[in-house]
Parts: structure tokens; C-alpha cells; sequence
């Protein structure tokens, strides 16, 4: 197992975290240094390294990723004020765990960033 993937462990109960919702495709928990109000990751239960290992066999679970993230708006009632989906890619794109991950962030006005 990559000593590295720390949301494996989370799947496999080694760790805690205060899991919000899980299926047979995804698992979503609070992020432990949130950057919002709501800070929220998405994960794939199975290992998808990066954003470069979707293809169009598994692409289900990113679809699986984003439906999922904005139920979750939904029901924690920020999808009318709004919200921010990211999905960081390798290294220029700040991605530190090694393992596909949408973050949910909202609850207050997070700012123009492009
Ligand atoms: P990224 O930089 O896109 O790979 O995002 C990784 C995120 O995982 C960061 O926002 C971290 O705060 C978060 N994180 C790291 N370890 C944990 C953990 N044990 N439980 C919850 N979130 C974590």
C-alpha cells in the first residue's frame, strides 16, 4: 500500500474521519484542515491515483464523484448561496494525496481565484 495514501486507510477503518456519506463507488468525509465553512472530499473506493487515470472505463466514478458532491450541497443546504468543486491534478496542481479526490468547499464567499 503507498505509505502516502492516507484516504486508503481511511477506506480500510485503519484511521479515523468523520465520514458524511458512503456507496458502493465513493466515500465522502470532512477535511481535516478545512480552508471554508464546509470543506468536504470526495473519494473513489477504489485507487485512482489522479485525475490522469480516468479513462473511458471508469469514468463512472469521476461522473459517481461530482453527482454525489453536489447531493451533498443539496443537503447541507449550500447549493443556492453556492459552492466551489476542485480537483487538484499532480504537483503543479497541489495535489498531495495520491488518491482521486473532489473537494467541497463552501459556506461562505470563498473569493475569485481565475
Ligand atoms: P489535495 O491537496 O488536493 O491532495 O488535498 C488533500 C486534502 O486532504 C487536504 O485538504 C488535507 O487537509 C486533507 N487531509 C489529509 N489528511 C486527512 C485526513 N486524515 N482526514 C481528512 N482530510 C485529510
Amino acid at each position: 500500500m503507498n505509505q502516502k495514501n492516507i484516504f486508503l486507510k481511511i477506506l480500510k477503518k485503519e484511521i479515523k474521519a468523520d465520514i458524511i456519506y458512503q456507496d458502493k463507488i465513493v466515500t465522502a468525509f470532512k477535511d481535516i484542515k478545512p480552508k471554508a465553512p464546509v470543506h468536504i472530499l470526495i473519494i473513489s473506493n477504489t485507487l485512482i491515483t489522479s485525475a490522469n487515470d480516468i479513462n473511458e472505463k471508469n469514468e463512472n466514478i469521476l461522473t459517481h464523484i461530482f453527482t454525489t458532491a453536489i447531493k451533498i450541497a443539496k443537503k447541507i443546504g449550500i447549493d443556492q448561496t453556492g459552492y466551489r468543486l476542485i480537483l487538484n491534478c499532480n504537483k503543479n496542481g497541489g495535489q498531495e494525496i495520491p488518491h482521486l479526490h473532489l473537494h467541497l468547499l463552501g459556506g461562505e464567499y470563498l473569493g475569485d481565484i481565475l
